[in-house]
């Protein structure tokens, strides 16, 4: 295959973004998406609003548009169609990139579809495609989720919910207002502090009234096929339950991480090992973008505060070049 500039893995946010800066710098690039465009957020819950504002989601001076001023997912996923489509970026859909190989002067990434060589490469995988197990009996259930997607289809049916982050809060407030009958396993004492600000006193609220069933210091052990067994500090209990709504979080797919070659950390973030400056891996040429830069710890990174990961990669790149 034809050397290029720069192949991206992953076409979410910030895969899209250092598109943009790719595309505006003339480099001769491709951006691999394994599903469709901002696939983590297409597999977001639909009725889902985000955190940010849709100012501080904006990258590359293009403004994103939203009826309040925090967009939903439905117009997250308009705002980056646009940016793909008004960029002319060049994406490849449902192209699963598999794995890396070094050449001379570059790196040979292999797709489920095809080859391709480059001199440098994008790492932008995200973290939304690994769920973190709870590694107990009964999770590989089909009544169990790890992604939460419509509160339709819980109505009328008895919902654990486990965990007690943003995630969790949100499917338990919908699910209760559609008309499940919602309890919460959370392993600590209380609702995580950083829930959005205007979700956490109405999931507060539902569980001081009774509206919510919230076990604190819980955990849950065990999952059957209609019933689910919790750990409470009173001993272990056993529910009748239809369904259980994971929300335990993901992690980056370290796997991938090991295909690419990628020198992981070995603390406990578990990150990708970068130069902080210049995103720059212990692979020369190969680069961390967006939210995997974060390893496990997976609250400290964001869209807002990784909009500059684009322009960082690119002017690294072409500084190389003009070095060359
Ligand atoms: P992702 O959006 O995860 O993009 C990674 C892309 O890589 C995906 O499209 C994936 O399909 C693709 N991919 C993975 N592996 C491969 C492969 N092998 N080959 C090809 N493609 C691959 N952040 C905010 O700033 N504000 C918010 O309000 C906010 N709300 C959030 C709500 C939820 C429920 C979650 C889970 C996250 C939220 N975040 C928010 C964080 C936000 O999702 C991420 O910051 C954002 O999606 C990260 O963009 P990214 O491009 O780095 O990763």
């Amino acid at each position: 295959p034809r050397m290029l500039d720069l192949v991206i893995i992953g076409g979410g946010p910030s895969g899209i973004n250092v598109g943009i800066s790719a595309e505006r710098a003339g480099l001769d690039y491709v951006i691999l998406e394994k599903g469709v465009i901002a696939n983590s957020l297409f597999h977001f819950p639909v009725n889902m609003t985000f955190f940010s504002t849709s100012l501080k989601l904006e990258i590359q001076n293009t403004p994103f548009i939203s009826h309040r001023d925090k967009p939903t997912r439905a117009e997250a996923l308009e705002y980056y169609r646009r940016l793909v489509g008004s960029f002319k970026l060049n994406i490849r859909l449902y192209e699963e990139v598999q794995k890396m190989d070094t050449l001379d002067s570059g790196y040979r990434i292999a797709t489920k579809k095809t080859t391709y060589a480059a001199r440098n490469v994008v790492v932008a995988t995200g973290f939304y495609d690994t769920p973190r197990l709870m590694n107990i009996p009964g999770e590989d259930l089909p009544k169990v989720r790890h992604y939460y997607d419509d509160p339709h289809v819980y109505i009328g049916q008895r919902v654990l919910v486990v965990g007690a982050a943003n995630s969790a809060c949100d499917a338990a407030l919908e699910c209760y207002r559609k008309g499940a009958e919602v309890t919460m396993a959370i392993r600590g004492g209380e609702i995580y502090d950083r829930v959005k600000y205007w979700i956490k006193p109405d999931i507060e609220n539902r569980i001081k009234e009774g509206s919510i069933k919230a076990y604190f210091h819980t955990t849950t052990d065990e999952i059957r096929p209609d019933e689910v067994v919790l750990g409470t500090p009173d001993g272990q209990i056993t529910l009748p339950n239809d369904f259980v709504l994971a929300m335990t979080g993901y992690e980056p797919n370290y796997q991938l991480f090991e295909r690419l070659g990628l020198a992981i950390a070995e603390d406990e973030s578990c990150k990708p090992l970068f130069n902080p400056e210049t995103l720059e891996t212990t692979l020369p040429g190969v680069y961390m973008a967006g939210v995997a830069c974060a390893g496990r710890q997976t609250s400290k990174l964001f869209i807002e505060n990784t909009r500059d990961h684009g322009d960082i990669i690119v002017e690294g790149i072409t500084q190389q070049r003009q070095l060359a």
